[in-house]
């Protein structure tokens, strides 16, 4: 079988080593990629010097953001093969794929819009001085993306970077990679010049490792764990250059009797079992106020159970985790939950006609869980939902509050009041009443606070993350 290749200044290119692209509905393998390492890397980089100090350094912003619609379009021009594509190689449903497609279109839509839109300013100083702020693109920017959304997750880091004006350096997940080759080869055809965007597979440990280390980069931007983040701000260090981290979160879903109730399930259910769990601020938690716990929860429980799991291409309301060592994890919280006594109050089915060998797990919903408990407080990363019960406003906010994590919440109440001072009081990016998630709209800043990680992505925010201000002085007298 032909491995992909990586894509380096302009060209498609391989290493001696590949690895397995494997189909997560049917556990079998369906394609090679380069498995690129230092060298790789190295090249990468030097590919994105010489686009700066090219042809793509040179580009004016509203030619950059001409390139950037025209991608966008190309984009969309190819919608149901990047959803096939990531259908098969995440393993999730067709519908949200083809969902994935169009809101990456949408990045570089929503940036190339934005790039020649990002001004400086002037300040009032001493007579005879003239003082501005310019913004200017950090350089080579280093992305390293996550296996669970790859489309949005690219297309959320590298437009900005690009619109910023900066050459990127893209390592997406190992699992996943892809639709991230295909958006290099879209950006060839739109007529990006060569270097401006490198794209180089293969693992974490080594590819990711040596693009994080590497000396020539002068920004990196870091979408997964907590667990890597932790190294890729170690190795950001070394070299002193700004990191933009995207990790974990265990965000609540706060409850209270006076909601709509019937709409708070709805998406409750959604926000954790969309993608098989596998979303960064999945509402993992649900904090239900004492009086009609066990209501909601019976009301949560029947929609548990009529939710089905089955292979991306079946399209049902999951599709399988990722892989084998994510099926294991996940399953693992799932019998610690049994083993330690607490209540499994749903489960979801298999479909029918599943695939026997794809990585399944069925989507759980655990009740009355203690707030310390492991189950409420790490990252399962899968459809396992814990559901807390609480007395009051009071306690609601201490176990919103009561984990490391801080990227996401849900409020569900019909009192102004209680929204805003949960509102204020959550410790967290980003907080929503009364829905969850906003659409995932492009144009909302985007980050998390604590062990979520720094920095914000989507927004105008991102634009500025990817850029540094310069003061100029000028003295002129007067
Ligand atoms: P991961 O940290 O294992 O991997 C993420 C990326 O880092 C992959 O490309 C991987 O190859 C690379 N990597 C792994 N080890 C590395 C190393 N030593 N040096 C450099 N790069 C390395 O994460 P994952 O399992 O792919 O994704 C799941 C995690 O991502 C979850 O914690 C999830 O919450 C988080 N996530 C966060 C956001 C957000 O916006 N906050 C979005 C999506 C996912």
């Amino acid at each position: 079988m032909n491995a992909h290749q990586h894509f380096i200044g302009g060209a498609w290119t391989g290493s001696e080593a590949t690895l397995p692209v494997i189909n997560p509905s049917h556990g079998q393998e369906m394609a090679r990629i380069a498995r690129g390492g230092a060298k790789e890397i190295d090249a990468a980089v030097k590919a994105g010097h010489a686009a700066m100090d090219g042809e793509w350094g040179r580009l004016d912003a509203a030619s950059r953001g001409r390139l950037m619609l025209k991608l966008a379009d190309l984009i969309r021009r190819d919608a149901e093969i990047l959803a096939k594509m990531e259908s098969e190689d995440v393993g999730k449903p067709l519908t949200l794929a083809r969902n994935d497609a169009q809101v990456c279109a949408r990045y570089f839509e929503y940036y190339g819009g934005a790039a020649d839109k990002v001004h400086g300013d002037t300040i009032p100083f001493q007579n005879g001085f003239t003082v501005m702020t310019v913004y200017e693109p950090h350089g080579v920017v280093g992305v390293i993306v996550p296996w669970n959304y790859p489309l949005q997750m690219t297309g959320r880091s590298v437009a900005p970077a690009l619109a910023m004006g900066n050459a990127v350096v893209l390592k997406p997940a190992e699992d996943t990679s892809l639709s991230a080759l295909h958006l290099a080869k879209l950006a060839a055809e739109a007529g990006f010049p060569a270097g401006s965007l490198n794209v180089v597979t293969g693992l974490g440990e080594e590819a990711g490792a040596a693009l994080a280390a590497h000396q020539g980069i002068h920004h990196i931007s870091f979408t997964g764990s907590r667990e890597v983040g932790t190294l890729i701000q170690t190795a950001a260090a070394k070299n002193t250059i700004p990191v933009t981290l995207e990790l974990g979160g265990k965000s609540p879903q706060v409850v209270f009797a006076d909601a709509d109730l019937a709409e708070a399930g709805t998406v409750i259910v959604k926000a954790i079992t969309q993608n098989a769990g596998q979303t960064c601020s999945a509402g993992s938690r649900v904090v239900i106020e004492d009086t009609i716990y066990d209501s909601f929860t019976a009301d949560l429980a029947r929609r548990f159970k009529d939710l089905r799991v089955g292979a991306g291409e079946q399209d049902l309301d999951l599709g399988p985790v990722v892989n084998a060592k994510q099926c294991e994890r996940v399953q693992g919280y799932i019998d610690l939950a049994r083993r330690d006594g607490l209540t499994i109050l749903a489960e979801g089915e298999l479909g029918t006609n599943v695939p026997g060998e794809g990585y399944y797990v069925r989507p759980t919903l655990i009740g009355d869980v203690p707030p310390d408990h492991r189950l409420a407080q790490e990252e399962i990363f899968g459809p396992v939902l814990v559901a807390i019960r609480v007395r009051d406003e009071a306690e609601a906010l201490k176990v919103a509050n009561g984990t490391e994590y801080g990227l996401a919440a849900g409020i569900w109440t019909s009192d102004l009041g209680r929204a805003l001072r949960l509102s204020k009081g959550i410790k967290s990016g980003q907080v929503f009443v009364n829905n969850y998630g906003a659409g995932g709209g492009v144009e909302l800043p985007f980050g998390g606070v604590k062990g979520s990680g720094h920095g914000r992505e989507k927004g105008f925010e991102a634009l500025y993350g990817f850029g540094s201000m310069k003061m100029i002085a000028i003295k002129h007298g007067v």
